[in-house]
Parts: structure tokens; C-alpha cells; sequence
């Protein structure tokens, strides 16, 4: 596939540029300042800033380039509209890790017999928008409205606990990401998978698996 990548030079993108590529891939890596200029493309990556990140997928959209959007922080839904319009496919994970996603389904799970639970989302200091979209999609999960508790220090990735709590014991579902090659497998599947997708918002990873 002919793929743009934005966000190329950030954390994410230094290592999904090279693992696109090969996965036979050919990239296109737009940074910050660059046009997005992605008419013709098979696909556009968006890994960039809950700023930067609206703009981008809209101008990909209106070029009329599928997206998969791994940045958080920013509402999606406008954007899906613009691509149900257009017939095009957008998918979203809030998290691209498949370790994650397990952690998800695991407390949605335990949940239903501790309803007692708090979530404790711990990322790297550059992380911008807090709580993390991981930890929002795991209190919908969770269907009630579990406490989000968010740490932003140097020497973290991503890591998520959470915590059910009864009488006397306490159940720990804890998933941590060590390194950013933990979200290439997602964002592969999403890519291999976006041409089958209906037009317009497909959010999880859960979707696909
Ligand atoms: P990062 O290291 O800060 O990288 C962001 C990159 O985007 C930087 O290289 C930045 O350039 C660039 N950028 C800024 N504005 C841009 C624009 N208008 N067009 C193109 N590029 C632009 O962040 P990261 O750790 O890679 O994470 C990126 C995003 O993905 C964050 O929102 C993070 O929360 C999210 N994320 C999601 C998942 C998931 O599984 N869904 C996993 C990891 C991260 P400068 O350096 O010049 O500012």
C-alpha cells in the first residue's frame, strides 16, 4: 500500500516509518509543516497531537485517503461524519496494543462481581490530553463511571491498572507498554482491514479481532 505517515519523526511514528516499510510498504512521512498532500494514496496514519490531528484527518478525508487515527484527545465524531459523507472508511483505537485491549475486556468482565473500581493510567510526561483514551474506553466498558486517576513522569511508556476492590481482597488487571513497538501489529491489522470497513467511524481494535 502507498501509505502517509504524520507524525513520522514522533515516538510512535519513528518506529511505525520503518516497520511500514518492511511490511513492503511505501511511506510518505509528513511532519510538522509539511502539506499534507496525500491525494492518490491507499491510506493516511495519523500519530501526531489532539491539535494537529483534527486538521490532518479532515484534509485526508477530503482528499478522499481512508484513515487509521492512533492520537487521542480529540472528539472523532465530526470527523466520522465528514467520512460517512464521503464513503470512506476512519478507524480509531484509542489503543493499538492487543495487550490492551485483553486488559479491556478483562474488567469489563470483573466488573459485574467487584463493582467497586478505580482506574490508574500512568504515561509518559509528553503525553498531552489526560485521561488517556485507553482509560475513557475502559470506564465505558465498565459501564459505570469508575474514578480515573492519570500520572504524567519521565521514565513511563503507557501502563494501565486497574483496580477492583471487596472485602478483603483487591484484583489488579495491570497491562504496560515498554516500548512503541507494542502499537505496529494494530496499526498493520487496521490498515490490512480498512478497505473492508463500512464508511464513516469504526472505533477498537476489538472491531477487527
Ligand atoms: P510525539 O512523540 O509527541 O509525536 C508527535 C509527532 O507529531 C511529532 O513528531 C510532532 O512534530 C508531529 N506533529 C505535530 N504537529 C503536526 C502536524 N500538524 N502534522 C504532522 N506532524 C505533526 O507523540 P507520540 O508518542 O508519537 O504519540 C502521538 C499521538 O498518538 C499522541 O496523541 C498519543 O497519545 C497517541 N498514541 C496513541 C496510541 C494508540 O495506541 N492509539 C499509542 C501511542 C500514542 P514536532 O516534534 O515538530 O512537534
Amino acid at each position: 500500500m502507498r501509505i502517509a505517515v504524520l507524525g513520522a519523526g514522533g515516538k510512535v511514528g519513528r518506529v511505525l516509518v520503518p516497520a511500514l516499510e518492511r511490511g513492503g510498504h511505501e511511506v510518505r512521512a509528513i511532519g510538522r509543516g509539511d502539506p499534507v498532500d496525500v491525494a492518490g494514496l491507499d491510506a493516511a496514519v495519523d500519530f501526531t497531537t489532539p491539535d494537529a490531528g483534527p486538521g490532518n484527518v479532515r484534509a485526508c478525508l477530503e482528499q478522499g485517503v481512508p484513515c487509521v487515527v492512533g492520537t487521542t484527545g480529540f472528539d472523532l465524531a465530526p470527523l466520522g461524519e465528514i467520512a460517512r459523507e464521503r464513503g470512506i472508511p476512519l478507524f480509531h483505537a484509542p489503543n493499538f496494543a492487543i495487550g490492551a485491549v485483553l486488559m479491556m475486556r478483562f474488567a469489563a468482565e470483573a466488573v459485574a462481581y467487584l463493582p467497586r473500581a478505580e482506574i490508574v493510567e500512568l504515561h509518559a510526561e509528553s503525553k498531552r490530553d489526560a485521561p488517556s483514551g485507553t482509560a475513557k474506553a475502559t470506564a465505558a466498558l465498565m459501564g459505570g463511571d469508575p474514578p480515573i486517576h492519570s500520572v504524567r513522569l519521565p521514565g513511563l511508556v503507557a501502563h494501565q491498572e486497574v483496580l477492583l476492590g471487596g472485602e478483603g481482597q483487591l484484583l489488579t488487571i495491570r497491562h504496560d507498554t515498554t516500548s512503541r513497538e507494542a502499537f505496529v501489529p494494530g496499526v498493520l491489522l487496521a490498515l490490512s482491514r480498512l478497505s473492508e470497513l463500512p464508511p464513516g467511524l469504526t472505533v477498537g481494535l476489538d472491531a477487527l479481532l
